[in-house]
């Protein structure tokens, strides 16, 4: 299925010109227990719905910025510039 997505700086481009990095996820803390490291490591939300996601413009810009998108639709309600100092999902 092909949508649009806006890049932040490029505009609206075809999909399939982006890499999908996953939805967002909260890193733990300095000290997590095995159990929230594997958590945050092996296991994803995977909701039925709105969700905020890490995109990249591979074949445009090559900016990392995040995306909220309806998982039934592919509706992106929002794009958004990431917080400085996490410029990418790594
Ligand atoms: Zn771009």
């Amino acid at each position: 299925m092909s949508f649009l997505l806006s890049c932040p700086f490029c505009g609206p481009r075809p999909v399939d010109e982006y890499a999908y990095f996953g939805e967002v996820t909260k890193r733990p803390g300095p000290s997590p227990t095995l159990r929230e490291l594997t958590d945050y490591v092996y296991f994803r939300d995977n909701v039925a719905g709105v969700q905020r996601e890490w995109w990249q413009h591979r074949s445009g810009c090559g900016e990392w910025f995040l995306a909220e998108r309806d998982t039934r639709t592919n509706e992106v309600l929002e794009v958004i510039l990431p917080e400085p100092g996490r410029n990418s999902p790594a």
